[in-house]
C-alpha cells in the first residue's frame, strides 16, 4: 500500500523500540510492540482511503485479498485466483486523522545501535546506582 507520508525518510524520527511503545500520533495512544505492527496501525487507521477487495460474482467486499480468493471458491465454487476478484480504493471508514503526524521510520543498523548502546550505558548506571543505594542501605559506604 502506498503512504504518503513515508516517503519523507530523512524527516521522519526514529523509532525506538525502548521508549516509543505508542503511536506517535497525538490523541491516538496505541500500543506498539513491534515496527511491523506500527505500520500495520498506520496504513488501517491513518489513511484516508484503502484498498478493497470485491468478489466480482456478488460484488461482496472483503478487506483482505485471501479471503476475498477464499470467499469465491467456497461460496461460488470458483478457481482460487486473482480474476474473481477485483481490486477498488474506498474511504477508509476506520480513518482518524494524522495531524500531520510524520511516521517512525526503522532507522539505519548505525541509528538503531546507538539507540541500543545508548540504553545500555543507561542501564549500567541505573545498576551501579542501585548497588551504591543498597551497599549504603547496609551501612557499607
Ligand atoms: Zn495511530
Ligand atoms: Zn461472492
Amino acid at each position: 500500500m502506498e503512504i504518503r507520508n513515508f516517503e519523507n525518510t530523512k524527516l521522519r524520527p526514529v523509532w525506538d523500540p525502548l521508549t516509543d511503545r505508542e503511536c506517535n500520533v497525538p490523541y491516538c495512544n496505541v500500543q506498539i510492540t513491534t515496527f511491523a505492527k506500527y505500520i500495520q496501525h498506520w496504513s488501517e487507521i491513518h489513511v484516508k482511503k484503502i484498498m478493497v477487495y470485491v468478489c466480482i460474482a456478488c460484488t461482496q467486499r472483503l478487506e483482505k485479498r485471501e479471503r476475498a480468493m477464499q470467499h469465491a471458491s467456497v461460496v461460488h465454487r470458483k478457481e482460487r485466483d486473482e480474476n474473481n476478484i477485483e481490486n477498488i480504493e474506498v474511504n477508509n471508514y476506520k480513518y482518524k486523522s494524522d495531524y500531520g503526524t510524520l511516521p517512525y521510520r526503522k532507522g539505519t543498523a548505525l541509528e538503531r545501535k546507538a539507540i541500543y548502546e545508548r540504553e545500555k550505558r543507561k542501564a549500567q548506571e541505573e545498576r551501579k546506582l542501585l548497588k551504591k543505594k543498597v551497599e549504603e542501605d547496609r551501612g557499607f559506604i
